[in-house]
């Protein structure tokens, strides 16, 4: 541990700086950056996060020296604000604050106008005496909710320092907060204070260092708050980061109408639009308008109110972009008519916005495309959002026209959603849990409600502005978002929603648009995309969306990936739709067909399970010619999908049970089919049974105990490509793969049988080419024993999900009923289904590649499982050296952009 725990900023002074993210917290960093940029800051100090993990390790003790670094730090604070903490005459007020390495929005605790007691509020009154009290009236709420911890006992309570200002309201007839006079607000301070000790026991401290030792402490306990741990394995945020805590001179946004606060983006951080966007209250703390309470005024308007401090914060806000080279989000107080910046930080943005940023900061010659793709890497899944759907337009006109639009709200998060309501998360939960969607409503979120919304398609709030929690969150999480929608009249109590003289209830359908803000009651179809539509489309619609900003910015990105990508990107494709869709999302390749998808079409299931239940080679090479004819025209259709792309057909691998017939009248029907007595069937069914179908018949040891039915598949291909390559003239290229190969014997019969029927059947149409074979590598034993696996294979294709299932002995169909807790507990980082197990699953991919290209120079190495549209595995298999991916069509752009990004960080 460094024995320096205390860094200063302001006055000219800067002991940090905006590499020190890992010890000062992005926050702190930043502040430091930006104090030595000359940038207008009030001085402060950070506590860095090492001090975080001494407190949760030394039982919430500090280390010994940081009470005379913090008193330091404070007298420095002092000389250079003109003002003493804990001085009636001169007072300095702080504000406590958290700030990790990565930002996690309202998760963490702050405590604001700290330093401030009966004697002390005396001293500001001289200034503004409504503004004195209202800070001390803050400064008690706040301080008695996250230090003294008086929250609601009951969920259904409302919050109890909002039930006593909604007495003194009613008491002095008036329904605003700012209608409260200054004796109200004292009248506030007294019954806060005295509801703290009733239900707390404990008297509110009125030394000002007493304060901030327990507003520090609350802040570095924070981090283990349930709402953060809850954020942090959402955002995969490693535990032992900690917080630091950022302590700064106050600077009042609340003084009067000279006076104002707001927050804002170097670019919008919905569509990526350019130019400063954002949001302003006057006479205002910071906190009320993050927290949604009052709807703010765009930031256009105070270019009108305050020209000056307009144009001094716009140059401001260019130049930290400048100095980032990024979109920036800021927070701004103005006091008195001067200009305080208080925060800045990469701004968190949609996928659209994503996209855009990054294409128009090259376009501006701000950064290089290889810069563009790499600061996308928090955003590798943007390009989902921009395949995500619309709502239908014919749906919409009716929706219209049947007078259904219930009201408007601000577009907070893209994308369309339709759902049922919730007005809480719990029920949000309850009802994604049961398979429903879920439209989450609350008149304004708190970080309480993060549950609520990951499980939700869309959120709704009745307050708050773009940059409230709601709409930040939302954002973050690829969650459609309306927020501040005003006319919305919620009724918790009685579960129902009201506005535009139209009710809703909980349960009901509604449907959000979060690119227009509005709100429509019932359902309403979405659609395709504008970038799907200019993808896929055809007519003029389809010729308008590809001239769209968005899908420009889209292709323009994933040019530049292409350029710097060095993995080869393959699709899982089994249809010629899937193919032909894959090569437009930028396939060079079928990395796997699986054909036992091939067979569950139309009357093919009946022969399939014919073969499957064949009690003799005669009945099953019945059975096999019924399919042959098949097996031949899907696969040319395959072929002539992917013109001259390689095509990886793998031979059969079905778990048997997923075909056999479960019902009484599918066992009639096939016995009938079959010509056989149904109970001598049912009886052949019980027989295969199996107690472990996932590690039973199947794979390569269906081929060697049942050879017919990997050459009947053999045969299909080699006719089609033959066919193919004769009557459409496409040179097509068919790689035939072995799944489930755990011995080199297994490989080395089947390469065997497949050669010579291969060698057969060429010679019988009078053509030569090569059809390269290799295998599936996905068990334990097939990667460490891969050295004599690779001298009968021509490729490697590691199929991480079986991998995955055989490492760990983690079902693959079961393990979704614990590994939420797993996760929850920390014990594993992600889902390994999801995302590659580097440690171990990726350990044997690392043996599996070395050895077999230690004995088979020429070997190609691919991944099919479904980590490859992954893109942290993606980065991984980048850098263990594989030469391919294989993933699902519609994740190639992701994968497309995740390989170029790992190629450009983690140069060969
Ligand atoms: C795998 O196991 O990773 C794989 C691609 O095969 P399947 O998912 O079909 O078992
Ligand atoms: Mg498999």
């Amino acid at each position: 541990m460094t024995a320096k725990y205390v860094y200063r900023f302001g006055g000219g002074e800067s002991e940090g700086s905006a590499d020190m993210k890992d010890l000062l917290g992005g926050k702190g960093a930043n502040l430091a950056e930006m104090a030595k940029l000359g940038i207008p800051v009030p001085a402060g100090f950070t506590i860095t996060t090492e001090v975080c993990t001494h407190y949760d390790q030394n039982d919430k003790t500090y280390p010994d020296a940081l009470q005379a670094d913090v008193q330091a730090a404070i007298t420095h604070m002092e000389e250079v604000m003109g003002r003493r903490f804990g001085d009636p005459e001169k007072p300095l007020l702080l504000s406590v604050r958290s700030g990790a390495r990565a930002s996690m929005p309202g998760m963490m605790d702050t405590v604001l106008n700290l330093g401030i007691n009966d004697e002390i509020v005396r001293g500001l009154e001289a200034a503004n005496p409504r503004a004195a009290w209202d800070c001390y009236r803050r400064f008690v709420q706040m301080y008695g909710d996250v230090v003294m911890d008086l929250k609601p006992v009951l969920k259904t309570e409302m919050d109890p320092f909002e039930a006593i200002i909604e007495d003194v309201k009613r008491e002095q007839g008036v329904t605003q907060d700012v209608d409260l006079r200054v004796e109200d607000l004292m009248e506030l301070v007294q019954r806060f204070k005295a509801r703290i000790e009733e239900r707390t026991g404990k008297i509110f401290p009125d030394d000002p260092h007493e304060q901030l030792w327990g507003a520090i402490s609350a802040v570095f306990g924070s981090w283990q708050n349930d709402r953060a741990k809850v954020y942090r394995r959402i955002n995969k945020i490693p535990e032992h980061w900690g917080t630091a805590v950022n302590v700064q001179a106050m600077v009042f946004g609340n003084m009067g109408d000279d006076c104002a606060t707001g927050v804002g983006f170097s670019r919008n951080p919905a569509n990526g639009a350019g130019g400063l966007y954002g949001e302003y209250l006057v006479n205002a703390q910071g906190e009320d308008v993050v927290a949604g309470t009052r709807t703010p005024q765009p930031l256009s308007k105070l270019r009108d109110a305050m020209p000056e401090l307009y144009s001094q914060l716009d140059n401001i806000v260019r130049k930290l972009e400048d100095h980032y080279r990024d979109m920036q989000d800021i927070e701004f107080t103005i006091e008195h008519g001067r200009l305080w910046m208080l925060q800045t930080r990469n701004g968190k943005r949609t996928g659209f916005a994503a996209c855009q940023i990054a294409v128009d900061m090259v376009e501006e010659g701000k950064v290089e495309p290889a810069d563009a793709l790499t600061r996308l890497v928090p955003d590798a899944n943007a390009l989902d959002q921009l395949l995500k759907p619309v709502f239908d337009p014919e749906s919409i006109n009716k929706a219209k026209t049947e007078g259904r639009l219930m009201a408007k709200g601000l577009a907070a998060g893209p994308g369309a959603a339709s759902g049922k309501i919730a007005f809480n998360a719990e029920d949000a939960v309850a009802m994604a849990a049961k398979g429903e969607p879920v439209v989450l409503v609350r008149v304004e979120t708190s970080p309480e409600d993060i549950r609520g919304m990951e499980a939700s398609q869309g959120i709704l709030t009745a307050r708050g502005g773009q940059t409230s929690h709601a709409a930040l969150v939302a954002r973050q999480m690829g969650k459609v978002c309306v927020a501040g929608c005003s006319d919305l009249v919620v009724d918790y109590a009685r579960g129902k929603m009201t506005a535009g003289g139209m009710t809703v209830k909980a349960g009901d359908y509604l449907s959000i648009d979060g690119f227009t803000g509005e709100v429509f009651t019932d359902r309403v179809k979405v659609m395709p995309s504008e970038v799907k539509q200019a993808l896929f489309g055809n007519g003029e619609a389809a010729e308008q969306a590809r001239q769209s900003h968005t899908f420009l910015a889209f292709q323009r990105l994933l040019e530049w990936a292409d350029q710097h990508r060095t993995l080869g990107v393959r699709a899982n494709a089994d249809q010629p739709d899937q193919a032909a869709e894959a090569v437009v999302y930028g396939a060079e390749g079928i990395g796997l067909c699986r054909t036992e998808h091939m067979f569950f079409g139309g009357d093919r299931i009946m022969a399939v399970r014919e073969m499957i239940v064949a009690t003799d080679h005669f009945g099953r090479e019945h059975a096999l010619e019924k399919l042959l004819p098949y097996q031949r025209d899907d696969f040319a259709a395959l072929f002539k999908a992917m013109g001259i792309r390689p095509v990886t057909i793998r031979l059969l691998d079905p778990p048997l049970h997923e075909f056999l017939p479960h019902s009484k009248i599918d066992v009639l029907h096939l016995a009938k089919s079959m010509h056989v007595d149904p109970e001598v069937l049912s009886q052949k069914l019980r027989s295969l049974r199996e107690f472990n179908p996932m590690l039973g018949h199947r794979g390569c040891r269906l081929g060697i105990t049942y050879p017919e039915i990997y050459m009947m598949q053999v045969r299909a291909i080699v006719e089609a490509a033959i066919h193919v390559r004769k009557h459409d003239n496409i040179d097509c290229l068919p790689e035939i793969m072995i799944p489930l190969v755990c011995h080199r014997k297994e490989l080395a019969i089947l390469r065997h049988q497949a050669e010579d029927l291969i060698a057969e059947t060429m010679a019988a149409a009078g053509v030569q080419f090569k059809i390269p074979i290799g295998t599936m590598i996905e068990l334990p034993r097939a990667a460490l024993t891969a050295d004599s696996i690779a001298t009968d294979a021509d490729f490697f294709s590691f199929g991480t999900n079986d991998l995955t299932q055989t490492v760990f002995g983690l079902s693959r169909d079961d393990s979704g009923r614990f590994l939420p807790d797993y996760l929850e507990q920390g014990i594993l980082p992600d889902d390994p289904f999801v995302s590659i197990d580097q440690e171990g699953v990726g350990a044997l991919v690392k043996i599996g590649m070395q050895q077999g290209r230690k004995a088979n120079p020429t070997l190609k190495v691919g991944i099919c499982g479904e980590h490859g549209g992954d893109p942290q595995s993606v980065h991984f298999f980048h850098k263990t050296g594989l030469n391919y991916i294989s993933c699902s069509p519609p994740r190639l752009p992701v994968a497309r952009l995740a390989a170029a990004q790992a190629a450009i960080l983690y140069p060969a």
